[in-house]
Parts: C-alpha cells; sequence; structure tokens
C-alpha cells in the first residue's frame, strides 16, 4: 500500500494530534532530554545479535507491515517459543508505565502487523519500562484492538487533511519536546473561544 503510515505516527497521534502532524507533516522534529534518552536505549537495545536459547529463540529490530492495515513499523523483540508456537512483542520505553494509551496502541499495531505477516494468533505482549526495569504485561484484548484501528482511522484523516491542528495546553506539553516551536499556552485559542462564547 503507497499511503501505508508509520506505527510511530500512531503513538505521536495518542500524544498529541498536532505533536504527529508536527513530525508527519512538516517533518519537523527536536529532541530533548527525555528522547535522546529513549533514543539511547533503543540504541543499546538494537545493538544486541539475535540469539537461540533452550526454547526460546529472540529477534531484534524486526521490520513489521499489515497490508490490510496500511502501517509498517519495527519492533525490539521478538520471543519466539516453540511447542506450541507463541509469539511476545515486547518494546522498550525509557520512563515508566505511562497514563496515556500511546504505547498500548503501538504494541498493539505491532501485533496486529505480526497476526498479519506471520499467521498467528497472539494474545498478550509487553512492554518493558528502563525506569522500573520490569515488563508490564499488555493484553491485546478486543477493546485494544479496535481502539487501535480507531487511531489508524484517525492518523489517517489527520495525514490526509496535511494541516497542523489548533495547540491545545495539556500535561503533555511538559514531556513534549515540540514545546518551544509550538508555543501551546501562546497558540492556544480554545480559551478566547469560550469568553467569546460567554460575551455574546
Ligand atoms: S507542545 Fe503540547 S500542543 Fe504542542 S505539539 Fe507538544 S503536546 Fe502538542
Amino acid at each position: 500500500m503507497d499511503d501505508s503510515i508509520p506505527i510511530s505516527a500512531l503513538q505521536h497521534y495518542v500524544f498529541c494530534p498536532r505533536q504527529c502532524a508536527y513530525i508527519h507533516i512538516e517533518r519537523v522534529w527536536q529532541d530533548n532530554y527525555l528522547t535522546a534518552l529513549g533514543n539511547q536505549l533503543h540504541q543499546r537495545v538494537h545493538s544486541h545479535e539475535a540469539e537461540t536459547r533452550v526454547n526460546l529463540r529472540t529477534e531484534r529490530s524486526v521490520q513489521v507491515q499489515s497490508q490490510s492495515l496500511g502501517i509498517h513499523g519495527q519492533l525490539d523483540l521478538l520471543e519466539i517459543r516453540d511447542d506450541p508456537l507463541c509469539l511476545t512483542p515486547v518494546e522498550y520505553k525509557r520512563g515508566k508505565p505511562k497514563v496515556s494509551d500511546c504505547d498500548r496502541v503501538q504494541l498493539c499495531a505491532q501485533v496486529l502487523c505480526l497476526e498479519d505477516m506471520r499467521d498467528v494468533s497472539i494474545k498478550r505482549a509487553a512492554l518493558w519500562y528502563w525506569q522500573v526495569r520490569k515488563r508490564e504485561w499488555i493484553a491485546i484484548d478486543q477493546a485494544l484492538r479496535r481502539q487501535t484501528q480507531s487511531i489508524i482511522s484517525a492518523t489517517r484523516a489527520l495525514l490526509a487533511a496535511g494541516e497542523l491542528p489548533a495547540a491545545g495546553y495539556s500535561s503533555a506539553c511538559k514531556a513534549c519536546s515540540l514545546f518551544d516551536l509550538c508555543m501551546p499556552k501562546q497558540n492556544d485559542h480554545s480559551q478566547d473561544y469560550v469568553k467569546q462564547l460567554f460575551c455574546e
């Protein structure tokens, strides 16, 4: 599919649609302290070779795509157990478990791709968080699958529209590397709109 969208765009969309548009429409990116730490972690994860232990194989930096959903990306680690065959994707994250669904949606999108490519069914996957140094198991249930599919549609619509959505200041802005570029407080006109509504 020519208009396949990167799975990272889904994660950015859940974090903030405006951030997603900056990165995937305007092609703007700025690292901050948090993203630089994340890059370091991923370089370390991806520098390890594939390995085989008793009844467990691992693949790293696995390219995935789904023709039917029109998405593609890369997952950090795939654990493969035989007899019965069981695939477990593991995505590494710098911080700790988040309130936002952005990591879970990213992981689910990777699972949907793997299911398409390898003709398997995956019931759970894992997020590994550096700050707490442990795995969080994520059930790939119907609710998360539906949510991920609706994020894919919303992200596709945003990218097709090709426009930067209006800024809306939120708690996410504090961790956003595009804060200085976006200036969400200065550009957030939602309060003006509310004032205007009540004045009229
Ligand atoms: S600063 Fe806030 S509104 Fe602007 S792109 Fe980042 S998260 Fe979105």
